[in-house]
């Protein structure tokens, strides 16, 4: 049976000790742990040897005067604290005593009761931390560092010295004192918790920084470790050491300055812009304020980079961003999303001034830049979204501004664009039109269609121009200009080039068994400098031309000036091995924007192609005939043969051939068809 009334059983199991003694010392009772403790098996063994608490168990007996002098005064004592000897061993342990008297019915002491904890290891810990604190306190004066004594709530009540160095007070003046009114308000929360944690025996031991005001004004890191000492009579409290860690933080911030800048133009970078954005939208949201993400694409940097090299693209960059920032209001933020791709935070007081400030950055890149001796007319497209007006997020609002740069790039007229739900719409139309392109290139839906070109001094087609469709399942043909663009950004330009090649080399086979046809008879086929950069190019052509038995002057390769500018470059070295072998190379759309025709002299090139722009102006436009005479003189002295392309009238014809250029290509001679056509018309004439 188990008598409710009985506590024996619980006082047996305690996993603390637990006993009786008279008021002079002699064990009357002990429980198993206290048995333990002492080094004994069982109670009888204990009891019988222990004589005399206050001589044989305290190490310092003056400990006994003091437990005594608590009883008296209290009735009990808490937590108090001695070392003491294990009974049987002599071995040193600290612990931690509760007692009380109990009394008889007249009020005189009959016995203690108390409760005997081992916080020896506990205690020893605590020490390795003082001992270390030590030895961290003679390094103090280089280390700075300081150590306080405080209450649970952070009241300072022993500061050392140090101090002064630490945060610049005298240690005295700092007594009574909450160490947390110096810290940073950002920085309490945490530190309170932690601290609070501390004092609950939570300590997760680690070091945290907060940032304290110093004497001075300034704000100094210090990194805390803090202990609860408040068991030890020595110290009586929380014990905080301070490691002064101001210089390393500093290195850390600067650290992470470099992590969010952008290293070439020193901008803040993308993930950094980010956060900037989420903050300045966050802040609008609870000011019921906007927003404006601008979105600032460079015009036809990518030229720039393939032709002049990455190391003059750097210049260019660095230039373009100095411009942007010297307009830059103080509230803005300018950051590189990478490559030429830039972005601007910038709130709004006024939902009107969204374009003023748009047309800074496009006023800003107007002037030419120079770098290397060499002027840049630069030009950027801007798109931008309002908050929250035009999204409601940041991922929207940037997306938003992205397809509102877009729409300003397409547009002839514009090169600022404020975001319309229509755009939405056209830029996922893209990113269809590039998984559809992408298809396509692996289901060889393409056709090649032929468009000849005429040589009015003779009467005769010389040559053809092979011009790819891509032939849609659903929308029919869809000309070149829809698709190359995106067939080059998403990387299927070699293998469409190669399909394209391919099909003219074919159509050429055909055509050598046309007795009619000239023998200079030539097919000229657009090359992506993608394409010439590829280091298998040249024998994909020449093993080509051997498979469907055609001498190489029968290909030609049209390029743009890209290809041609970046000299020592791949795509030169194929060129040039290409024209080794007769290959003939030709320059596409030359035209008025041209930068120097000087220049012309030092490409290795047969052919030069006036693009259709320039000729649609002849021959009334006075600078266009002045320029058309001007090449036609150069390239007659260079021994380089000029073809007009997109000559769409008989006035055009006639005063290009009055003027020189015999060699014509356009809608007035024939448009571009497929080849059975062609073959038809090429039999007809003789
Ligand atoms: P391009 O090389 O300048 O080709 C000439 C373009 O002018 C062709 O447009 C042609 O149809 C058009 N054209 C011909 N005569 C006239 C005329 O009298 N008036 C007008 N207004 N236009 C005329 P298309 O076929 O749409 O090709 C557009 C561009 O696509 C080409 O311009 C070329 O840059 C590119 N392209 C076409 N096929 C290929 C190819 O196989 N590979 C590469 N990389 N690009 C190609
Ligand atoms: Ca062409
Ligand atoms: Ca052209």
């Amino acid at each position: 049976m188990i008598d409710p009334a009985n506590f024996a059983s619980l006082f047996e199991q305690l996993p603390l000790g637990a006993y009786r003694s008279t008021m002079e010392g002699k064990q009357l009772r002990a429980n198993a742990a206290m048995v333990a403790f002492n080094g004994y098996d069982t109670e009888a063994e204990m009891l019988a040897v222990v004589e005399d608490i206050s001589t044989e168990w305290y190490v310092d007996p003056s400990r006994r005067a003091e437990f005594l002098r608590l009883l008296a005064r209290d009735g009990k004592v808490s937590r108090f604290v001695s070392e003491v000897f294990r009974h049987k061993t002599r071995e040193r342990r600290w612990v931690a005593e509760y007692a009380h008297v109990v009394k008889d019915e007249h009020g005189t002491p009959v016995y203690v009761e108390g409760t005997v904890e081992d916080i020896t290891e506990r205690r020893y810990a605590r020490k390795e931390v003082a001992a270390s604190e030590r030895r961290l306190r003679v390094l103090n004066d280089k280390s700075q560092s300081a150590t306080i004594i405080c209450t649970v709530d952070g009241v300072i009540t022993y500061a050392t010295p140090s101090l002064q160095q630490l945060l610049g007070y005298a240690p005295e003046s700092m007594l009574g004192v909450n160490f947390f009114d110096s810290m940073h308000i950002d920085d309490q929360a945490e530190h309170r918790a932690e601290f609070r944690n501390v004092s609950l025996g939570r300590n997760t031991g680690q070091e945290s920084v907060a940032r304290h005001r110093h004497a001075d004004g300034t704000w100094r890191y210090l990194a805390s470790f803090a202990s609860d000492c408040r068991d030890d009579p020595a110290v009586a409290g929380m014990v905080v050491y301070w490691r002064d860690t101001t210089d390393a933080q500093r290195a850390a911030q600067a650290l992470q300055r470099v992590a969010q800048t952008d290293g070439l133009t020193g901008l803040v970078n993308r993930a950094h812009f980010e956060s900037l954005a989420r903050g300045a939208l966050e802040a609008a949201r609870t000011s019921g304020s906007r927003v404006a993400l601008y979105f600032i694409d460079l015009d036809k940097f990518k030229w720039v980079n393939d032709s002049y090299g990455h190391a003059v693209g750097d210049q260019v960059l660095i230039g373009a961003v100095d411009r942007l920032r010297g307009v830059l209001a103080p509230n803005h933020v300018l950051a590189r999303l990478g490559g030429d791709e830039f972005a601007v935070i910038a709130p709004l007081d006024l939902l009107s001034v969204v374009d003023e400030i748009a047309a800074r950055w496009t006023d800003a890149l107007a002037r030419p830049l120079v770098v290397n001796e060499m002027a840049f007319q630069l030009s950027a497209s801007v798109g931008v979204s309002v908050f929250p007006d035009d999204a409601a997020s940041f991922e929207t609002l940037l997306q938003h501004a992205d397809h509102a740069m877009f729409a300003a790039k397409a547009d002839r007229f514009h090169s600022f664009r404020r975001f319309e739900p229509s755009f939405s719409k056209q830029a996922s139309e893209q990113a269809l039109l590039a998984a559809e392109l992408y298809r396509a290139v692996k289901a060889r839906q393409f056709v090649v269609y032929f468009q000849p070109q005429f040589d009015a001094s003779i009467g005769r087609t010389i040559g053809l121009e092979a011009l790819v469709r891509w032939q849609h399942p659903t929308r029919g043909l869809v000309a070149p200009s829809e698709f190359i663009g995106v067939a080059e950004d998403q990387g299927l330009i070699r293998e469409l080039g190669e399909l394209v090649l391919h099909q003219a080399l074919e159509a050429g086979a055909q055509l050598q068994q046309l007795p009619t046809l000239l023998p200079c008879f030539r097919i000229a086929v657009n090359t992506s400098v993608h394409q010439l950069r590829h280091p298998s190019f040249f024998s994909s052509v020449t093993q080509a031309l051997t498979a469907k038995k055609i001498p190489a002057s029968m290909l030609q390769i049209e390029v743009t000036e890209s290809a041609l500018i970046e000299r020592s470059g791949r795509a030169a070295h194929t060129l040039n091995a290409l024209r080794d072998v007769g290959v003939s190379i030709a320059l596409d759309d030359l035209g008025v924007g041209y930068s120097s025709l000087d220049y012309l002299r030092r490409l290795n090139i047969d052919t030069i192609k006036l693009d259709r722009e320039f000729v649609g102006g002849l021959p009334h436009k006075r600078i266009e005939c002045a320029i058309v005479r001007a090449i036609l003189t150069l390239a007659t002295e260079l021994n380089i043969e000029l073809i007009a392309e997109g000559v769409e009238t008989g006035e055009q014809a006639q005063w290009l051939a009055a003027s020189g250029c015999q060699k014509l290509q356009g809608y007035f001679f024939a448009p571009p068809a497929p080849l059975s056509v062609i073959m038809e018309r090429l039999s007809a004439e003789r």
